[in-house]
């Protein structure tokens, strides 16, 4: 195997660096509106978290994406992350898996 240049992330809430692949972007429109962005293409400015929920958890108790986003994150909004997150985990791990391919 030869080694390859993996792109790594570090994960707002927990501080953990991760390949790219396997973090989950979120996304502060120019409009302000925070959102999952699973395509990785939207534009704003991105943090991102672990693919797991309680990193989103996390996100929320420490407001880490407040500081990530540089935006002011109502806790609304964090509740709604973790629930989106939820709904599409299947789908962001089915890409994920599809990137590994891509990347080769
Ligand atoms: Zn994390």
């Amino acid at each position: 195997m030869k080694p390859r240049k993996i792109p790594l992330r570090k994960c707002v809430a927990c501080g953990e660096m991760m390949p790219k692949k396997s973090l989950i972007r979120i996304v502060r429109s120019p409009e302000g509106e925070v959102s999952i962005d699973l395509t990785g293409k939207k534009s704003g400015r991105g943090a991102y978290l672990c693919g797991k929920e309680a990193c989103f958890r996390l996100a929320q108790k420490n407001r880490a994406l407040d500081r990530a986003l540089k935006a002011q994150v109502g806790q609304e909004v964090y509740e709604q992350l973790a629930s989106d997150f939820l709904k599409v985990e299947p789908q962001f791990i089915k890409v994920r898996d599809e990137k590994e391919e891509e990347d080769e």
